[in-house]
Order: C-alpha cells, then structure tokens, then sequence
C-alpha cells in the first residue's frame, strides 16, 4: 500500500514538474461565443481544447446573452488578456464593449475571426476595418478583393458581399510562405469539406491575404482564387481571420482539418504575439489530401498505419506519403528505423489490412527494411496478389542471392 501511494505522489509531483517545465500556458485567450448562426456550444470547447493543446494559451470563454437579450450586460475585460478570439455573430455590442475592444486593439491587442464572425457588425466601421473583408458590406464598406491567377484584384464593383457555394474539400493555396502564420506550410493543402466564403468585401487596409482558394463554379463558386486566410493591422494590433470552420453538430470535417487546426493554433499566437513558436506538424495536409484528425489531436504513426490498412487505391495517398515523410523525418536512428520497421510487418500480417495498402508497405520496405522484414515478405510470396510485390521487396533486401 505504501508503496503504491508514495508512487501517486511521485507521479504527482511528475506531472507538476512537467506542466512547470511545459510553463508555455502564459498566453491569455478569451473566446467570445454565445450567438452564432452556427452551433456555438459545440464548436466553443473545441476551439478552446485546440488553443489548449498548443501549451501556451490558458483560454477562458465568455458567452453574450442569448438574441434579443441585454447587451448592455455584457462587458467582457478585454484588457485582461492578449488575444480575442471570435466565436460570434449576432447582435451588436453595446457602444461601452465596442469601444473599450476598439482600445484593446488600439493599444495592442490581439483578435481572430473564425468564420461566421466575419459576418458580425456590418454597421460597425472599426470592426469592418480590422476584419479586412467580411459579409454583409456593400461598396460603401470597400471592395471585394480576390485573387487571378498570381494577382490580387481590387473590384470596386457595386454590390453586397459574402457567399459560398456547395461544400466541398478544396485545395488552399499559400500565398506568403514567409509570414509566421505561414512559414512551413506547404504551397497547396487540401482542407476537409467546408464552406468557401466568397465574395468577400470591406475596407481592406493594412491587410495581406496569407492563403486563397478556387471556387469552382461547377460548385456554385465565382470561378476566382478567394481569400481564406487574412492578416490585418489595426493601431498596434494584429488580426487574424480564418473563413475556414463551419461547425457541423459534430464537429465535423471543416474544423477536423489539421489546416484548419493548425492555422487557427498559429493565428492565435501571431495575433497575441506577433511571432509563431509552434512547428508545423507532420499530419499538417499536402496537396495529395485531406488530414482530418480523429479527437482533434495530432496523427500518431499507428493512426496512420491504419489508415494504410484500408488503404483503397481509387482514394488518397495522403497516408502513406504521410508515413514516408515521417519516416524520412524520424528514422534517424538505426533503432527509430527499427521501430518503424515493426510497425510496417505487422501491417503485413494483419489480415483486414488491403492488398493495395500492402504493396505500399513492401515498396517502402524494400528500401528502408532489414533481415527483420524478411521472413515475412516471404511469406507473402505464397499471395498471387502479392508476389510480385513481394519478390520485388526481397531482390532488393538480399541483393546478393
Ligand atoms: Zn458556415
């Protein structure tokens, strides 16, 4: 017995030192939530959960009365902390809220705009001007802005903003790869099925497009290159504005999206900071497909390696170029390599795994595998399905015989 408490206690006194040593959650994010045209309740834990597992951010959430309600009562302290994040669009803040926001950001302070928010406060200049664009303008708001092939475009037509076709997955294209927010990323990703905001207008000052999509007009899109993800300035603040997230009952796959994610992670930090700490992580998507993370947490190589087992050739190669960078980046060591190896024999030897995927493993085998792997591959030789693949893998891990 007393052995097993003074255990608890030395776990205990573990996990402390490892917060302590983690000490990163310095960084004070409010979110402000409680009307949204979406499902605020489910989608406001999630983001405070991302923020969270980031390390740096301790996040308190602050909830509006419900539509209609008096708003007179609430007086969020935006002084106490370093970054906003909006979770919100409904009824307009009384003139005390709005102004005492206009002097947080004034004076420093960060904001992020998370989808609907950018339909929020049309009638509010101050708002409209540090979201860049948004919904609900007209042109005596600014223009729409969006992307022609490499060029941004200013169009002053008349006209009101904001719009999205069907939804759809679709490949967002980097813009600036040397902004914080951006830096890593790659050129193209594709993002899980989400609405892509269009037509977006306003006054567009001290403002960059980080990241834009195409909307296809076989989808109902414009058939321009539509900003997805936005940075402006305001005073000494810094905004970022994501249009991705649309928030199913569930979650769902917009907000699932390591981009999404990760960019969100990033913004929040830039905008509180000014500066990214956070690395790009190894599920972040390619261009080759969608990385949609299971519980919101980053992939773990079994994650993977059962996306690999069922893996169907007329679907994305995401997971195994995933497992191939991975491995690139990681098997530094004979032992990580090692390591990597077992995982891949037993996909082998797993039966529910597909043939499709196994082909993928023994190619990867063949250049990375040892004597480890032979038996196995062996085996498999016995696999009309396989046995090309198979005798394949070994001409290459026993060159000699
Ligand atoms: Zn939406």
């Amino acid at each position: 017995m007393k052995k097993y408490s003074f255990l608890a206690i030395a776990c205990v006194i573990m996990l402390a030192l490892f917060s302590a040593c983690k000490s990163g959650a310095d960084h004070r994010a409010l979110i402000i939530t409680g009307q949204n045209n979406h499902n605020w309740k489910v989608t406001t834990p999630i983001f405070k959960v991302l923020l969270e597992q980031t390390g740096i951010f301790s996040v308190d959430v602050a909830v509006s009365p419900d539509k209609g309600g008096d708003m007179n009562k609430f007086t969020p302290k935006f002084s106490n902390y370093e970054v906003i994040v909006l979770n919100y669009s409904g009824d307009s803040w009384s003139e005390k809220t709005k102004s005492e926001f206009i002097e947080f950001v004034k004076n420093g302070g960060g904001v992020v705009v998370v989808h609907a928010a950018d339909n929020s406060f049309p009638d509010w200049p101050a708002y409209s001007e540090m979201i860049g664009l948004g919904w609900g303008r007209t042109e005596k708001d600014g223009p729409f802005v969006y992307f022609k092939g490499d060029k941004m475009v200013i169009d002053t037509t008349a006209g009101p903003s904001g719009g999205h076709g069907e939804r759809q997955e679709f490949t967002v294209r980097t813009r600036n790869t040397q902004h914080p927010i951006t830096k890593g990323l790659p050129p193209r990703w594709m993002h899980g099925k989400d609405e892509l905001y269009s037509k977006l207008r306003g006054p567009a000052k001290n403002m960059e497009i980080l990241a834009t999509a195409f909307a296809p007009p076989g989808k109902g899109g414009t058939g321009r290159d539509e900003p997805i993800l936005i940075v402006t300035n305001y005073g000494k603040g810094r905004i970022f504005h994501t249009v991705l997230g649309h928030g199913d009952v569930d979650g769902g796959p917009a907000i699932q999206c390591a981009g999404f994610i990760v960019t969100l992670q990033r913004g929040t930090e830039w905008a509180a900071t000014g500066q990214v700490t956070q690395k790009v992580p190894y599920d972040f998507p390619t261009a080759a497909g969608t990385s949609l993370r299971v519980n919101y947490q980053e992939m773990t190589l079994e994650d993977d390696l059962i996306k690999i087992g069922g893996y169907d050739i007329t679907k994305s190669t995401k997971y195994f170029v995933d497992l191939q960078s991975r491995i690139r980046a990681e098997g530094t060591t004979p032992e990580k390599r090692q390591q990597f190896e077992h995982f891949m024999i037993e996909l082998l030897e797993n039966k529910a795994a597909t043939d499709e995927g196994k082909k993928l493993i023994l190619r990867e085998l063949s250049w990375m595998g040892s004597d480890l792997s032979i038996p196995v591959i062996t085996k498999l030789l016995q696999n009309p399905a396989l046995k090309d693949d198979a005798k394949f893998a070994l001409a290459r891990l026993q060159p000699t015989k």
